[in-house]
């Protein structure tokens, strides 16, 4: 599945889970008959639905807007993820998550912000740490998407591939995991940093001097080039 941007204005992607552990649950069928039979709605709630294996289901038309925030609907999308208990949640979930996140946030330019249900609700949802997995800072924002057109960028570093779940493209102001992740494997390459999570200056020297160490491109842009030489000097 690859998202493609509805022609309704969109600016948050709302996080719910589907408050059930029940195998039989696991399906999108199971969420539209609840939401069109039960209560009445002309369509399930929700535009994608993760199933605890990964896969992911589209629900209603991306064009429409969703039927789960009451009160905050228009200019969202609606995700909801299957389960009821936090640990019960799988890797495979997350990653799949984090993909489609990463597809809305770099089809929007990173303009738009993640948030869990309950940010807006009084409801519990979703229960697991929606922040922590996609890496949010505190406005919702993510790093999963360049900031800048890619088309600006003349750099093959900067083409945005599917990422890594830990590892976006990262530039100056991203902020959360993904970062501190980064400042880690510096850190580790001999590029001393405090690890704070903010890719602010003292980052973006480390970056570009590691780069230069590497021969690559010192754009202080860490895309998959720069993850990968990473990586092979952080397990050398
Ligand atoms: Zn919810």
């Amino acid at each position: 599945m690859t998202f493609k941007a509805p022609g309704r204005e969109v600016d948050r992607i709302f996080i719910h889970c589907s408050a059930s552990d029940r195998p039989e649950h696991d399906d999108i069928s199971v969420m539209r008959d609840w939401h069109v039979n039960s209560r009445n709605w002309s369509d399930v709630g929700y535009h994608f639905f993760i199933k605890k294996d990964g896969t992911v289901q589209e629900g209603r038309p991306l064009e429409r807007i969703p039927a789960a925030q009451a009160g905050n609907n228009a200019g969202t999308i609606a995700i909801c993820l299957h389960g009821l208990t936090a640990e019960r949640f799988t890797k495979a979930q997350y990653e799949s998550l984090i993909r489609l996140c990463g597809e809305i946030d770099t089809a929007y330019g990173g303009m738009v912000t993640f948030h869990g249900h309950r940010e807006v609700s009084t409801k519990d949802c979703p229960v697991f740490p929606y922040r922590e997995v996609l890496g949010l800072d505190a406005h919702g924002s993510s790093s999963l998407a360049p900031t800048v057109s890619p088309l600006t960028s003349d750099t093959a570093d900067a083409i945005p591939t599917v990422p890594r779940p830990t590892e976006p493209l990262l530039r100056l102001m991203a902020r959360g995991q993904p970062v501190l992740h980064l400042q880690a494997m510096l850190s580790r390459a001999g590029h001393i940093l405090e690890e704070d999570g903010i890719f602010g200056q003292n980052t973006l020297a480390a970056v570009q001097a590691f780069q230069r160490s590497q021969d690559l491109k010192a754009d202080g842009i860490v895309g998959p080039r720069t993850w990968t030489a990473l990586r092979a000097v952080s397990a050398a």
